[in-house]
């Protein structure tokens, strides 16, 4: 196992100091080693999960050779060269578990913006201290965007928030957490092989939650109750202005109706499955107010904002990997995380195998299956 940093790298440097897991901690299951601390319905911080994948490692005595960084990886003979900063290795097989999340996924169009803005990524934010004052834009409402958007937002800066696509969950649902839910009902479980639009699930963004002691649910209702204004999509830079879509009233209505959809599913599932005397009646939540007149543009030279927070997403990295497995979009070329090169595995990327697969408590089950081919391949080379 080739770590180009410590174990729990990305735990480590890639996130902001406020953040905790939006996966209870019961849900952090790891092979032979699960949560056993006093607030399994509490959510990790970011030393704590650096604490508990480091006792994975030692437990699992995975063979972890930290420090090294893999710079290129080819086919060679029927065989793999992996070339790092320390030294070579020749291997009839690779497993790429190098994250999801390697890079933040930002527009071309911050070259627009006007070079009095600060522009953050979610790699760079690790506090609202570090920003200018003044007003902060940011863009996405995934839950990395409504946490910062909150975060920032608490610190007493005037907050926009510029909404695309985004999933709507309660933080709580009858009673449960929601991820409860997603877990008992066998949402989580779904195979690859199963999802309708499997293109559609691997893109989809990350849910409005947020792990706080309170258990409190961070939709946009919550947002702009503490005085966040809501825009739609950013639509391009023009001019110094930023400019936002007119479709927001549509995406907000989408959430909802997928979120009660959702809910729904999940009350047919109790009654089916004679859950409904352990858990709270059916509730269902106040829509999301649109704002009045949501701005359409804003003059980024105006002063009124100072930083741009670009809450847009992640993507993987793979400018090492020399195998053409890569598709136009960045994507590795993988069927249930068999990649399209013999002897070429993946694990952590989105639905790989199940809709929890880039999960904490995702990893098991589909390791098991890819290593399980990775096996026979490995039998059927001898
Ligand atoms: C902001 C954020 C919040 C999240 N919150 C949750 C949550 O609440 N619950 C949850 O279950 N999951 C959460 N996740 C997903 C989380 O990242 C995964 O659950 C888990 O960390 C994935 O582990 P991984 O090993 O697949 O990827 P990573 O943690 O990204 O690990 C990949 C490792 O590969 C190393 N690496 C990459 N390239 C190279 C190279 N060329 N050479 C050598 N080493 C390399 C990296 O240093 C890194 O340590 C979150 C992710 C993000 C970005």
């Amino acid at each position: 196992m080739l770590e180009r940093g410590e174990v729990a790298n990305s735990w480590r440097t890639q996130r902001w100091e406020s953040l905790r897991l939006l996966t209870p901690n019961w849900q952090s299951r790891l092979p032979a080693l699960r949560y056993e601390g006093a607030d399994p319905d509490g959510y990790m911080t970011v030393p704590e999960v650096v604490d508990f994948i480091g006792r994975f490692a030692k437990l699992s005595a995975a063979p972890v050779r930290s420090s090294v960084t893999v710079t290129s990886v080819q086919r060679v003979d029927g065989d793999y060269l992996v070339a790092t900063d320390r030294g070579k290795f020749r291997c009839q097989a690779v497993v790429v578990a190098s994250g999801a999340c390697n890079l933040p996924t930002v527009p071309s169009l911050t070259d627009a913006v006007p070079q009095s803005i600060t522009q953050v990524t979610p790699f760079d934010y690790r506090g609202p201290a570090q920003l200018p004052d003044g007003g902060v834009l940011v863009v996405g409402a995934s839950a990395t965007g409504v946490q910062l958007a909150a975060e920032i937002r608490r610190s007493g800066r005037p907050v926009t928030l510029s909404v695309g696509e985004h999933v709507r969950l309660p933080r709580t649902y009858r009673g449960r957490d929601v991820l409860w839910w997603m877990d008992a009902s066998g949402v989580w479980d779904q195979r690859y092989d199963e999802v309708e639009d499997l293109t559609r699930a691997r893109r989809l963004p990350s849910p409005q939650l947020v792990g706080t002691p309170e258990r409190s649910t961070l939709d946009l209702n919550a947002l702009s109750e503490t005085g966040v204004a809501l825009v739609g999509r950013l639509a391009t830079v023009r001019d110094g202005a930023a400019l936002f879509s007119g479709g927001l009233r549509s995406l907000i209505a989408l959430a909802d109706l997928k979120m009660d959809r959702l809910l729904d599913g999940f009350d047919e599932w109790a009654r089916v499955d004679g859950r409904d005397a352990d858990v709270d009646p059916p509730e269902r939540f106040a829509v999301t107010a649109m704002p009045e007149r949501p701005r359409l543009q804003v003059d980024l030279r105006s002063g009124e904002i100072r930083t741009i927070v670009w809450a847009t997403g992640f993507r993987p990295d793979y400018r090492w990997l020399d195998v053409p497995v890569v598709d136009a979009k960045g994507q590795l070329r993988h069927e249930g995380g068999v990649v399209d090169s013999p002897g070429l595995y993946a694990l952590g990327l989105p639905v790989l195998l199940r809709r929890k697969s880039t999960f904490i408590h995702g990893i098991e089950d589909d390791a098991r299956e890819v290593i399980g081919h990775l096996a026979g391949y490995l039998a059927g080379r001898k």
